[in-house]
């Protein structure tokens, strides 16, 4: 088949590779020069089977209204969105019950386990460089109560093989050393450990992938923005309309991250999608490495995530409702690098006036938290996109379950809850 894949994420262009694997012609259409130049650029690198629940859960509503007016509060609305985006946000809410809620995490946590095995698997079969580790991912909690309800959220996946430990505050400090340096070690109540999770650099594999791809015969046409896709609702897609002219297809593949409805809706369709904004800092470590955490942290207090890429450390987090805007706002930025770092003083102290990259993205995320792949009712569209904070995580298998339902194939994994 010829299939024209619209988006050199990192969903784009894992995609595009498997794709090519099987021997298909591909062409992988980006707006940008080079690819994962937008939310796969600097995520927070873990791949995390073990934290795949959709973030609208039965408590956030709690939390959101706890964070309310903070200034370091890891979510933010901005008004007008709300107004903007009154459908979506009624959807989102209304998966945020307990039955609802549990059906949407298996359904993450399902694929999540398959697609890091499979990427693993990927990394290996390719020797694609992308600074990948298979460490375990701690995720660190300050109150009892919380790793209760952590326990409870890893117990409720545990029989679809993600294992987990937990562990006291001695035992996580022993795992995490460079812990025991935080004046906030005495609040640590303890830890969850994943030991299937791991992280790795999202840019690097694309750009790495991309190449594959390209050598085995795929073509990569960057800078090229699509403008409508061609065909219509009747007679179905056979292709993209580019600022650089038309390319057919037999089928395409959108996977524009945040960016799918300016694509699709004028061939009807409407997705449940909404751009959800965070920030990243990387701050190369130099000779301050041994006080950096060696593995992949979540913070559940701070939602924010710490992820060692190389010799330097990836800080990220906050989700913000604002729209398309990916301007960095100077306080966010702080605020992300300070909570990151507030569990390691003497690391914060030697990192001192390093500025770091500072960088923000946007989530393409669903209503119900799971993502978009797959067919459509428009004969020749195809969709992968919606994998929220999940993306990286999910890449590898949702680039096999896409191009399974290209050819017809049944997958290795029930795609029912991923459908369009
Ligand atoms: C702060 C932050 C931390 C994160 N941390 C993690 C993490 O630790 N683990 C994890 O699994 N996930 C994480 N994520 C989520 C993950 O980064 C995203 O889910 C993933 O990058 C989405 O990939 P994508 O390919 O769908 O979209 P994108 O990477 O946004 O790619 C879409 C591509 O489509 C292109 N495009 C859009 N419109 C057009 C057009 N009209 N014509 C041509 N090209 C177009 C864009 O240029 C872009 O290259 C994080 C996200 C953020 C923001």
């Amino acid at each position: 088949m010829r299939i024209v894949v619209v988006g050199a994420g990192v969903i784009g262009a894992t995609l595009t590779w498997e794709l090519t694997e099987r021997g298909h012609q591909v062409i992988l259409v980006d707006r940008a020069k080079e690819v994962a130049h937008e939310t796969s650029y600097a995520n927070g690198g873990q791949l995390h089977a073990g934290h795949a629940a959709p973030w609208n859960s039965p408590g956030m509503l709690t939390d959101a209204l706890r964070w309310l007016g903070r200034a370091d509060s890891p979510l933010r609305i901005r008004p007008e969105r709300l107004l903007g985006a009154p459908w979506w946000l009624m959807r989102f809410l209304a998966n945020a019950n307990k039955a609802r809620h549990r059906s949407n995490a298996r359904a993450n946590a399902t694929l999540a386990l398959y697609s890091v095995q499979r990427l693993y698997d990927i990394i290996e079969h390719t020797g694609v460089e992308c600074q990948l580790r298979r460490s375990s991912i701690l995720k660190l909690f300050d109150d009892r109560a919380s790793l209760q309800r952590g326990i409870a959220a890893a117990q409720a996946v545990k029989d679809l093989g993600i294992r987990y430990n937990v562990l006291d505050r001695a035992q996580t400090i022993a795992r995490e050393p460079t812990l025991s340096t935080s004046n906030d070690s005495g609040k640590l109540v303890g830890s969850i450990e994943y030991p299937e999770d791991g992280c790795a650099d999202a840019l690097m594999f694309c750009q790495g992938i991309a190449k594959k791809a390209a050598q085995k015969g795929a073509e990569l046409r960057l800078g090229n923005p699509v403008i409508r896709l061609r065909g219509d609702q009747r007679q179905g897609v056979a292709g993209v309309v580019t600022e650089h002219g038309l390319i057919d297809g037999d089928a395409v593949v959108v996977a524009a991250g945040s960016h799918c409805n300016q694509l699709v809706q004028p061939l009807g369709l409407r997705l449940p999608l909404e751009p959800i904004k965070g920030y990243s800092v990387t701050i190369p470590l130099g000779d301050a490495a041994e006080l950096a955490p060696n593995k992949p942290i979540i913070d559940d207090v701070r939602k924010i995530v710490l992820t060692r890429l190389g010799d330097r450390l990836r800080i990220a987090g906050k989700a913000e409702i604002s729209g398309f805007d990916t301007r960095l706002n100077p306080d966010r930025c702080n605020s992300v690098r300070e909570q990151g770092l507030a569990r390691f003083p003497r690391l914060a102290e030697r990192l001192g006036s390093i500025p770091g990259e500072h960088w923000s993205g946007l989530r393409p995320m669903t209503c119900k938290g799971t993502p978009l792949l797959g067919p459509t009712p428009i004969r020749g569209l195809h969709l992968a996109t919606g994998a929220g904070h999940l993306g990286w995580t999910f890449a590898a298998g949702a680039a096999e379950l896409v191009a399974d339902q290209l050819e017809g194939k049944k997958s290795a994994i029930y795609t029912g809850p991923y459908q369009v």
